[in-house]
């Protein structure tokens, strides 16, 4: 199930990627809005991370295309701020948590320009937003992962971007933390911002997201939640592993009782 967008500003047609020749994702067709807070859900080894590579044009594909505003991403990067999964970034890297926050506007502006006060000051905003204002002349690689993880928040939200591609960024985050931030792109989705995440935790993208993108290799569906988190689509997702999942099997059971009432 794929709700068709009329006007849409992320659009990926058909897309198939594989690494040696093994798909990682297959025929994958959707679009989003502008304006959605959405999340891609999917369990290990879904194709989450391959499927917003593919759109930053870090992964290329075997078939189909991505487009964005209707371009092909080369043409629109300034608009485009991508958080990527912890643990593919090498944190070893000298730099302070201000300047890698800094690194944000670097990309607004021309190569090698000047930043001005301006563009100190919004790093340090951004900053306060995620809470690691405290931080901000300590080392990156001094931090602990879900500090990292906040200053990477920092850095996508500096940029400014009309899109917005996180993958994981709650990985090592604590609840409370989580929450605040979801707040905060629940306040950029609302300024018309396009935010999609990679969230693996399915409770919690039923209460943050408003539209969900249901992935394993294949798209199962995509569109506004209330018409995603239905039994048999959840099911098509997780096969097997839903069992394991005790939250998730409780919260079908739920889904179904009514049913089963009839
Ligand atoms: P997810 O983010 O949903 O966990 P990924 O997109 O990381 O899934 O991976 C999808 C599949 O592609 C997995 O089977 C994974 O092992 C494989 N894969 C991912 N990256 C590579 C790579 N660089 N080389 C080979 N296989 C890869
Ligand atoms: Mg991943």
């Amino acid at each position: 199930m794929t709700t068709k967008v009329a006007d849409p500003v992320i659009e990926v047609h058909d897309l198939t990627v594989s690494y040696q020749r093994k798909p990682a994702l297959w025929g994958v067709d959707f679009s989003l809005p502008s304006g959605v807070l959405a999340g891609i859900i999917g369990p290990n080894g879904a194709g989450k991370s391959t499927l917003i590579k593919a759109m930053m044009g870090l992964v290329s594909g075997d078939s189909g295309y991505v487009r964005l505003f209707n371009r092909p991403i080369d043409e629109v990067r300034g608009k485009v701020a991508y958080v990527p999964q912890r643990g593919t970034v090498d944190w070893d890297f000298p730099a302070s948590v201000l300047d890698v926050v800094l690194m944000g506007r670097f990309k607004k502006r021309r190569l090698f320009s000047r930043l001005s006060k301006a563009d100190e000051a919004l790093a340090l905003r951004c900053l306060e937003q995620v809470g690691m204002e405290g931080f901000k002349y300590r080392q990156i690689s001094q931090l602990s992962g879900g500090q990292q993880q906040r200053v990477f928040l920092a850095r996508a939200l500096a940029q400014q971007a009309e899109i917005y591609l996180m993958d994981e960024p709650f990985a090592g985050i604590d609840a409370t933390t989580e929450q605040t931030i979801f707040e905060l792109l629940g306040k950029l989705r609302d300024e018309g911002k396009t935010i999609l995440v990679v969230h693996h935790d399915l409770q919690s993208a039923y209460q943050y997201f408003d539209w969900i993108i249901l992935l394993n290799t294949q798209l199962v569906a995509s569109g506004p939640r209330s018409d995603i988190f239905v039994p048999d689509y959840l099911r098509k997702t997780y096969g097997g592993k839903l069992n394991m999942l005790t939250s998730v099997g409780e919260m079908l059971a739920e889904m179904e009782a009514p049913t089963r009432e009839k």
